[in-house]
């Protein structure tokens, strides 16, 4: 019979333990900064209604009409979640975090799930951490979420990027503009391809987004929104513009940086880097004021950002950016014979009790397999353990950075590591 052979599902990778310690590293980068900023974590579940993810991505978007992974329990429709704006808004609700007082300013670490054409940078499982800002309006809370997304890559330090920033206006702006750009588009209608052609009828907007080559030369020359912003909607997003400038974080105007769904207002922004190649996307956001509304709740304005944790991790192999190192253990005990083993295993945990990080061989090794283990792992000391160092009380505590070693008794081990890890 042919031997099984299983692999990760097309489009998803395992973290192995060389990569995990970058990880860790990049959340703990993203909890410390999050801390700074007051902002609090929320976790959600894997699996979210259906009509949860119709509701808040968009019924006509690709993400709901191409790539989600969808199945149905009983009577229940799942999907596995493809973003957390909407889960986190549904949470929001569901428990009535508006009673709570104050704004609520969540942000998230975890896997989103799309079922994408695999390629590099795109996977079908991926992760982000983002931030949502429930419950202000305010042009500062715009402000201190673009400074909280552009924070975590200044701290990692990469550099290589462009923030695009536009306005989608209020929906009174934008019915106004969808009008103006459907005048224009419409004479144009039989040379815009298939996608734009639908689109023209359904949501104008969205063909701004458009990488079909015969589209460009017309958005390139279409009318753009900002003539049509009403005074509240430019006021809002002149002061975005002057806070940000007051944080000198650089931006680029984009016109053409558009939202498809209706329930997105005002500030919409981009984070991209020429150094990714052809995804090129590190994080996206904008302002949704109309979502909580559309999900269930009380109207209430809301602003926030997704990051894809994949590709910053990506920039940082690219710019020899390297987040951790591998940890090194403090002590391997070498261990010959069954007494010796036991001894080894029982004093483990009084090593560990002093946060030192001990191991010893699992398999009944030789001692050179051994010594040879404890290299591979880095250990800075090993303790050589035999019938002669039992009976003598008298142990080989052996520096491997520095290649010298002394003579100790057991009660003495810890102290002396502790010592020169201090040192
Ligand atoms: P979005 O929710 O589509 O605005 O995505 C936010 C960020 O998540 C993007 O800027 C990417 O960095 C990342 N991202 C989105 N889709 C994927 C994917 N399939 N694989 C890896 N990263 C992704």
């Amino acid at each position: 019979m042919a031997k099984p052979s299983f692999s990760t599902p097309l489009g998803m990778v395992d973290i192995l333990p060389e990569e995990t310690p970058s990880w860790r590293a990049l959340e703990q980068i993203i909890h410390e900064e999050a801390a700074k900023f007051n902002f609090q974590e929320i976790r959600t579940p894997i699996l979210e209604p259906t009509e949860l993810i119709r509701r808040g991505v968009g019924q006509l978007t690709d993400i709901v009409t191409k790539e989600i992974f969808a199945f149905k329990k009983g009577d229940t429709h799942y999907v596995l979640r493809p973003e957390l704006t909407a889960p986190v808004v549904r949470s929001y609700v569901q428990h009535h975090l508006d009673q709570r007082g104050g704004i609520q300013k969540l942000y998230y670490i975890g896997p989103m799930f799309r079922a994408e054409r695999p390629q590099k940078g795109r996977q079908r499982q991926f992760h982000q951490f983002g931030l949502e800002v429930i419950g202000s309006a305010d042009p500062v809370a715009d402000i201190e979420t673009i400074a909280f997304m552009m924070r975590v890559y200044q701290r990692i330090g990469i550099k290589n990027f462009t923030l695009k920033l536009n306005s989608v206006g209020d929906p009174e702006s934008r019915e106004r503009y969808k009008q103006v750009l459907r005048d224009y588009l419409e004479p144009k209608r039989s040379q815009l391809s298939e996608l734009s052609q639908q689109r023209l009828d359904k949501n104008p907007m969205r063909i701004l987004d458009s990488k079909e080559p015969e589209d460009q030369k017309f958005i390139a020359k279409a009318p753009t929104i900002q003539d049509y912003l009403n005074e509240d909607s430019s006021i809002h997003f002149e002061q975005v513009k002057c806070g940000l400038e007051s944080l000198d974080i650089a931006f680029e105007i984009d016109p053409h940086l558009v939202r498809g769904m209706d329930y997105y207002t005002r500030t919409a922004f981009e984070l991209s880097s020429p150094i990714l190649g052809s995804q090129d996307a590190l994080a996206g956001g904008g302002r949704y004021d109309l979502l909580v509304e559309e999900i269930g709740g009380k109207p209430t304005p809301a602003v926030g950002f997704a990051a894809g944790m994949e590709r910053l991790l990506i920039a940082c192999e690219k710019l020899n950016v390297s987040l951790a190192k591998k940890s090194a253990l403090d002590i391997y005990i070498v261990s010959l014979g069954e007494d010796a083993r036991n001894w080894a295993l029982s004093i483990l945990p009084e090593l560990r009790t002093h946060s030192l990080s001990a191991s010893m061989d699992y398999t009944g090794k030789s001692m050179r397999a051994q010594m040879k283990e404890a290299n591979r792992e880095l250990s800075r000391f090993t303790l050589i353990v035999g019938e002669n160092e039992l009976s003598t009380g008298t142990f080989i505590l052996r520096n491997m950075t520095e290649s010298n070693e002394v003579a100790i008794s057991a009660s003495e081990i810890v102290s002396n590591v502790l010592a020169y890890k201090k040192s």
